[in-house]
């Protein structure tokens, strides 16, 4: 295909592993642990809010910062879950997902040319995103026997020209849930050094064995400088509606939600009034996603041994990344296909969560668990027989 025009920004980026194995496993009708559909029931009080909205017309444009009784009741669940107060006036933007709050966090704060670090294994989507605006990533990393953050290295990838660092938590691929006291060393670090920090917390209720999701805003001295990725796909499985938010202090709020007027205009208005109306679900059904959750990792961790891999045991999100090495292919490419050419189980490669050419991730492929539990059963059956 002729180059002539394709914009510096885009050298090198290609359609994510993410998405080209969803579109691989449903050629052949497989069951995808790859991108994380999270294809679950949507709680009926979300759907039934959407239906009515559209029933009642609400097709028109909401405020560019979203509806403001959803931004309202997003500020109340963020004092009470995550313990941070924000003005739903000027620091919560209703999003397009929580993608759309990290572009639009990242147009409002970093220039091309800026550095920003990421912790391996990184979502890629947070890499990509970043390079699409010419900004040079530095790596750190988490050690994936222990899920522990190597804090050398988070060190050693600070300079001068560092702005932010991005913190997914619990993290998308390995399930790493931060501790206070590491979030604690990192905001240290960030005051140090004066850095933003994009704290990506869209499976935040996605905690196992007992572990509590502790908010980087939280911490002292952090709110200034923390930008709060969240969002409703992962609640409410609705990861088709794209319906997130950013929320910030408002200095830089200010420039975040001209960038969402820019680029989406608005996150979609009925779809908002599902989230709002879903919002009221009783404090039981966290509960129950969560718990539900934490059965599919027993299950596919267990299945993942059982089939000669090594899985790393999330403390929370939905995915699992496990070592392949005991099943003898070559690399994580050919692991991805040849396991769905032998399964029909769609994974993703490891090495599209670490620093691109590093092979760190060439024995590794992430699974993700979201599925309905028989569906699950089947995929595990599958992976056990491996
Ligand atoms: N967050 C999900 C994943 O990591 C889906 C992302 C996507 O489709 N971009 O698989």
């Amino acid at each position: 295909m002729s180059e002539r025009f394709a914009a510096k920004r885009m050298q090198g980026l290609v359609q994510s592993d993410i998405r080209r194995l969803t579109i691989e496993c449903d050629k052949v009708g497989g069951i995808n642990l790859g991108q994380g559909i999270c294809d679950m029931p949507t709680h009926p009080l979300v759907k039934q809010g959407a239906i009515d909205a559209i029933n009642n017309g609400k097709a028109i444009y909401t405020h560019a910062m979203g509806l403001i009784e959803l931004r309202r009741k997003i500020a109340d669940k963020i004092k009470a879950f995550n313990g941070v107060s924000y003005d739903p006036e000027t620091e919560l933007c209703v999003t397009v997902g929580s993608t759309g709050a990290f572009a639009i966090g990242v147009m409002a704060t970093l220039d091309p040319g800026d550095e920003v670090i990421l912790i391996e294994p990184f979502y890629g989507y947070h890499l990509n995103t970043l390079i699409m605006a010419g900004i040079t990533p530095k790596y750190a990393h988490v050690d994936l026997k222990t899920l522990a953050l190597d804090r050398a290295s988070v060190e050693r990838a600070v300079s001068s020209k560092n702005r932010a660092i991005v913190i997914c938590n619990p993290c998308n691929p390995a399930g790493v849930l931060f501790s206070e006291a590491d979030l604690k060393w990192l905001g240290d670090i960030a005051i140090k050094h004066d850095l933003l920090i994009f704290a990506d917390e869209i499976y935040e209720y996605i905690a196992f064995d007992g572990r509590k999701h502790v908010s980087a805003a939280k911490l002292p001295g952090l709110r200034e400088r923390t930008l709060t990725l969240g969002g409703y796909s992962k609640t409410f499985s609705v990861t088709g509606w794209r319906i997130g938010y950013l929320a910030a202090p408002a200095a830089i709020m200010k420039r975040a939600a001209v960038a969402n007027d820019l680029l989406y205009v608005c996150a979609p208005h009925p779809l908002q009034r599902g989230v709002l109306a879903g919002l009221d679900a009783p404090a039981s059904y966290y509960e129950d996603v969560r718990a539900e959750y934490e059965r599919g990792r027993n299950m596919i961790c267990a299945a993942l041994e059982k089939g000669g891999f090594k899985p790393y045991a999330p403390q929370g999100s939905y995915y699992v990344m496990a070592d392949f090495s005991k099943l003898g292919w070559t690399d994580d490419q050919t692991a991805s296909r040849e396991l769905l050419a032998r399964t029909k189980i769609a994974a993703i490669p490891g090495g599209a969560f670490y620093e691109p050419g590093s092979r760190r991730g060439e024995k590794l492929l992430r699974f993700c668990f979201a599925k309905p539990l028989d569906v699950l059963a089947e995929a595990c059956q599958r992976l056990e027989k491996l």
